[in-house]
């Protein structure tokens, strides 16, 4: 199989903003197919900055990023590529308000990926069901609380059968009891052999899914490791500051 070949390939990206921040200061990382990696740090360390560079959101000024062995280089072919090979959520969820949970879980399939509406409605309602919202089909976004408005996100982004997907601080705007039925969802995917990097700020998720932990500061990795061996014994005592603020 080809289960060796990373499919996300990161090598030493760098990315200044106009206003002169260096966001991200040289990064590497690989991700082999159905690893979830988490990436965790301190706010401004740069983690949603490479999120946003792994799905051609950003450019970066230096360095090289490769999806399922499409470069993201200038070619619009290529990035386009990318845009469905990558799914992206969050924060803010972004349903379109004017349109119903179906609706918004279709509209992308329709448009980029030219499925007529029945095809798109049967593949929608398949993902509903698999976010626990197949029962909410018709109603609009308004009508639902945070944690279910962010699993239909999580299903719109699904429906473009992304080889990957990205989730930044997916529930850090949800209520506390609604936090847990995101990460299960979560979990769910990273069962399923999604192949997945999270920014998170939820520990126990990062222990129970994560593969690999990434720990960031300003703009650079400091340290990463296998879940189990990060945690318990970090190797920088950067990552142990921080663990230590956290934990
Ligand atoms: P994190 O997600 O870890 O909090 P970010 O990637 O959002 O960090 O930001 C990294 C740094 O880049 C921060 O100093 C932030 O203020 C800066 N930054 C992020 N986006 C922009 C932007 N569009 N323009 C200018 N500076 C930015
Ligand atoms: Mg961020």
């Amino acid at each position: 199989t080809t289960n060796a070949a990373p499919v996300i390939v990161v090598e030493n990206i760098s990315k200044t903003f106009q206003n002169g921040v260096k966001a991200l200061d040289g990064v590497s990382l690989s991700v082999s197919r159905s690893e979830v990696v988490v990436v965790i740090g301190p706010s401004g360390s740069g983690k949603s900055t490479l999120l946003r560079c792994l799905n051609g959101l950003e450019d970066v000024d230096e360095g090289r990023v490769v999806i399922d062995s499409i470069p993201l280089d200038d070619t619009r072919r290529h990035r386009d590529a990318i845009r469905q090979e990558v799914g992206m959520v969050f924060q803010s969820f972004n349903l379109f308000p004017h349109l119903t949970v179906l609706g918004n879980v279709n509209l992308a399939q329709t448009l980029v990926r030219g499925k007529s509406r029945s095809e798109a409605t049967a593949a929608s309602m398949a993902l509903l069901t698999r976010v626990g919202l197949a029962d909410r089909a018709d109603s609009y976004p308004s009508q639902l609380s945070g944690g279910q408005q962010q699993r239909v996100a999580i299903a719109r982004a699904l429906a473009m059968q992304p080889t990957v997907m990205l989730f930044d601080e997916a529930t850090s705007a949800l209520d506390p009891e609604m936090i847990g039925e995101v990460l299960e969802v979560m979990r769910g995917l990273a069962a399923d052999g999604m192949t997945m990097v999270v920014v998170t700020h939820e520990m126990g998720f990062a222990r129970e899914a994560g593969d690999r932990i990434v720990f960031m500061e300003h703009g650079r990795i400091v340290e990463e490791g296998p879940t189990r061996r990060f945690f318990d014994s970090p190797r920088e005592e950067r990552t142990r500051l921080f663990l230590g603020q956290i934990l």
